[in-house]
């Protein structure tokens, strides 16, 4: 199952930013998906709520940004958000596309608080 390797790689990277006094807990992780990059959100989520348990990402919240798919006509030069049902320039109609953006998956932001200063 492809979300399941993701999220264990997205909770390895994590992991690996983490101090390693572990004294701290992750309360967000943000990502990057892009739609081209194949990923179900819903899955995704899911596999990773399942993996953290008893880790220090036990309950942190996936927040993920989707990147649309952005390309760049080779003919005619122009750039144009990419319609998922038609890969052809809105411009000039070439099929001969560069996809700029879109195939993004990457952690961008971990957030942690440390539970020595929790009051709860
Ligand atoms: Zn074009």
């Amino acid at each position: 199952m492809h979300e399941l390797s993701l999220a264990q790689g997205i909770i390895d990277i994590v992991q690996r930013s983490l101090p390693p006094e572990n004294s701290q807990t992750v309360s967000a992780v943000r990502l990057k998906i892009g739609d081209l990059a194949g990923v179900v959100i819903e899955s995704l989520e899911f596999c990773f709520t399942a993996l953290v348990r008893e880790t220090p990402l036990e309950g942190a919240v996936l927040q993920v940004e989707r990147v649309p798919v952005q390309a760049v006509c080779l003919t005619c030069s122009s750039a144009f958000a990419v319609n998922e049902n038609s890969y052809r320039c809105p411009q000039c109609g070439a099929g001969q596309l560069n996809i700029i953006s879109g195939r993004e998956l990457q952690v961008t932001e971990i957030e942690v608080h440390d539970s020595h200063t929790e009051t709860s």
